[in-house]
């Protein structure tokens, strides 16, 4: 059963200019908003993917990506023996149930999946999120049983996916919901936006799908359709364009099924008003689109102009690490936890200790010493043969590039140890992977021990 309309309005829309400032001049686009809608909804109803947050039963929708994604998966989990641990189920939100969907293998429809699916979604393609999401929910069924867990079991089920500071803010969110709704997720935008990392976007998506609440959703793929549909200017970040696609989102929002409707316009851009290829020829809304007039008219060389490409993006970071990748006779190796903020937060890593970039020439014998000291740290005080791999493993973040120069070191039966002064974990390969690898650690361990997949296919693009 979908959950009931509300009546008013301007009680559950996001105060955008509240959240994001400035008065802003809505531009349009070819003809009338019930004609886009009403195209766009139909599209929606025959063409929409399966997918297990949407309550469908498997196979869920599938392409290319997922089946090299769920390729590498098995391999992985071969290797791994990977053991998902299901727990208590919990109390379940359940929004909508359909048996025999339910008897096929279906999710229950519930409004926490809808929030993990968002929270998910919003640095990965839905291929990827299908494995992450399900195995989730095998997890953490429920808002309560998320948050009784552990924080070294989020980050396991988390690893991999990156950016996991949201899978912290997630936890905490549960707790939230916890203490202050016995469990339920609010179903008005205003209390949604007091819960833990839920920001405007997160907020109007829970509201809208899961509750069928009218708020509107702006996220890269509608302000890439938005910005073909109305031809406007501004490139993509731009956060005037956002706040004119923010306008144009809650004016074309429809009022019966706004949760239809806001996933039919993310769907258009993941699947048809694709960044670099766009299938205009094929989509719904062709005959409303403005740029779609402008290149037909020869005006603009292509719809893919909109939105403009940002003049120019801040170039990465370098950042040259030591990593001492230590292992002991039985086949373990020490690891260590990240601090709970920032890169990586929380995450197992080699011990490692970043090098001034000039000092690359001369790494090894200074990174040698240094990473001795650390060592000592952990209980290994004596001076461990360290040995190098040879040419530095690099791993590429959204803002970062690692050169990652590791020191292989063997832990011979009965070397003396100290008591160690910092948290040390010895952890087989296929132990790390049960406590949650990060893509980083992983291309490490496969530097070190071959049979480890260099991969786990978790690309950073949204939907
Ligand atoms: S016609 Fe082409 S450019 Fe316009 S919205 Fe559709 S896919 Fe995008």
């Amino acid at each position: 059963m979908v959950a009931e309309v509300e009546d008013d309005r301007a009680r559950q829309l996001p105060d955008i200019e509240e959240v994001l400032g400035g008065d802003v001049p809505v531009s349009g686009w070819s003809g009338s908003e019930p004609e886009i809608r009403e195209a766009l909804l139909k599209w929606y109803d025959c063409e929409r993917r399966r997918l297990p947050w949407r309550g469908d039963p498997p196979p869920w929708s599938e392409n290319k990506a997922k089946l090299r994604s769920e390729a590498a998966r098995r391999e992985f989990s071969k290797f791994f023996r990977l053991k998902a641990a299901p727990r208590a189920g919990g109390n379940v939100q359940v929004i909508d149930l359909d048996e025999s969907a339910e008897a096929a293998g279906a999710f229950p429809r519930s409004a926490y999946g809808v929030w993990v699916s968002e929270v998910m979604l919003q640095q990965t393609q839905v291929e990827v999120v299908i494995g992450y999401w399900t195995r989730w929910m095998d997890r953490f069924p429920s808002i309560d049983a998320l948050a009784a867990a552990k924080a070294e079991e989020v980050n396991a089920a988390w690893a991999g996916l990156g950016f996991y500071g949201r899978a912290r803010r997630l936890h905490e969110g549960a707790r939230y919901v916890m203490e202050h709704h016995g469990g339920e997720l609010p179903q008005n935008i205003e209390d949604l936006l007091r819960i833990p990392g839920v920001g405007p976007y997160t907020a109007g998506a829970i509201a809208s799908i899961a509750f069928n609440k009218r708020a509107a959703v702006v996220d890269g793929n509608v302000v890439r359709v938005f910005s073909r549909l109305a031809a406007l200017t501004g490139h993509g970040k731009s956060p005037a364009l956002h706040r004119q696609c923010w306008k144009l989102a809650e004016a074309l929002l429809d009022p019966e099924r706004p949760s239809a409707f806001n996933q039919a316009l993310m769907e258009l851009g993941a699947t048809v008003c694709t960044p670099l290829a766009p299938a205009c020829s094929r989509c719904p809304v062709r005959t409303a689109c403005k740029a779609q007039k402008l290149a037909a008219a020869g005006t603009v060389t292509s719809v893919t102009g909109f939105p403009a490409k940002q003049a120019s993006q801040k170039p990465r970071r370098h950042r040259v690490l030591a990593l001492a990748a230590v292992v002991n006779a039985k086949g373990a190796w020490m690891l260590v936890r990240r601090p709970p903020n920032g890169l990586l937060a929380g995450q197992l890593e080699f011990p490692a200790i970043e090098l001034d970039q000039t000092q690359e020439t001369v790494v090894s014998t200074q990174a040698i010493s240094c990473l001795r000291e650390l060592l000592a740290d952990f209980g290994l005080c004596c001076d461990l043969p360290l040995t190098t791999l040879g040419a530095p493993i690099e791993h590429v973040f959204s803002h970062e590039h690692h050169f990652m120069h590791v020191f292989r070191g063997t832990v011979p039966a009965g070397f003396p140890a100290a008591e160690p002064k910092r948290d040390v974990h010895w952890l087989t390969p296929s132990e790390a992977e049960e406590a949650g690898i990060t893509s980083g650690l992983q291309k490490v361990l496969h530097g070190l021990v071959p049979e480890v997949p260099a991969k786990r296919a978790a690309k950073r693009h949204k939907r």
